[in-house]
């Protein structure tokens, strides 16, 4: 599978650039995950709106959902414009039953359930599900796809399941929203040396570091991060791709 960013910032975006947002591709099957600010910007010097064979969503923070409804507008333009498609899916957690119910508008897009008790299977893809600790409910979300493993941390801080459910992961991508020594676990976020933490517990192959912070040098995430973490880290830059 394919791994674009598209957005890495974490709150809003920073100057010119995106919120949450993360292209997955397998063969003729393209998946967006998390739907934050100005994403629906940046997914267009990838590929248009139409193309989207679905969206699923860790949770209904601002920053991760703020382009659902210019997403739904451009559908809607483009059927206007006379290309006929399916509501598209959005997948999202029913926790929250304002944000779930937003999913669904007129016939562009369509609300879809997912829980932690159950896969789900949406084109190439299974998705398992793990509930996060963060102020708003959030999932992680670890998808498998043609024998590699891919990780979503969503917004969390550092608990010890997330280990286990991000078990030999080839990519990681975690967040990583605070320093080494500050307290993210108030905020429900992870520091540098959580993500390397997690990294290293579950052995994953490659860890990338995402839902950056708008203050401090973030090149330091990646530095902090390799005092606990052995093998390769790389610090989320929108448009970048990755092959797992
Ligand atoms: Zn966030």
């Amino acid at each position: 599978m394919k791994l674009t960013i598209l957005g890495c910032w974490g709150g809003y975006p920073a100057q010119n650039d995106a919120s949450a947002g993360y292209l997955l591709e397998h063969e003729d099957f393209t998946l967006l995950v998390d739907c934050g600010s100005a994403v629906l910007s940046k997914l267009q010097n990838h590929t248009a709106p139409r193309n989207l064979n679905g969206v699923i969503l860790s949770h209904y923070d601002a920053d991760h959902i703020a382009d659902i409804g210019v997403l739904q507008h451009a559908l809607l333009i483009d059927k206007m414009l006379g290309n006929e498609k399916e509501a598209l899916p959005i997948y999202g957690h029913t926790l929250d039953s304002k944000g779930f119910s937003s999913l669904t508008y007129k016939d562009i897009t369509k609300g879809a359930a997912y829980s932690d008790e159950e896969a789900l299977e949406i084109g190439p893809f299974t998705f398992t599900f793990l509930k996060t600790r963060h102020g708003a409910p959030c999932f992680a979300i670890r998808i498998e796809c043609d024998g590699r493993t891919m990780v979503y941390t969503g917004d969390t801080s550092y608990f010890e399941e997330l280990a286990d459910f991000s078990k030999d992961a080839d990519l990681l991508l975690c967040e990583s929203n605070f320093y080494k020594g500050m307290d993210g676990e108030k905020a429900g976020h992870m520091t540098s040396t959580d993500a390397g933490t997690l990294a290293q517990k579950a052995e994953v192959k490659l860890l990338v570091l995402t839902h950056l912070p708008h203050f401090g040098e973030v090149s330091q995430l990646q530095e902090q991060a390799a005092e606990v973490f052995e093998r390769q880290i790389i610090i989320a830059r929108s448009g970048m791709e990755y092959y797992i």
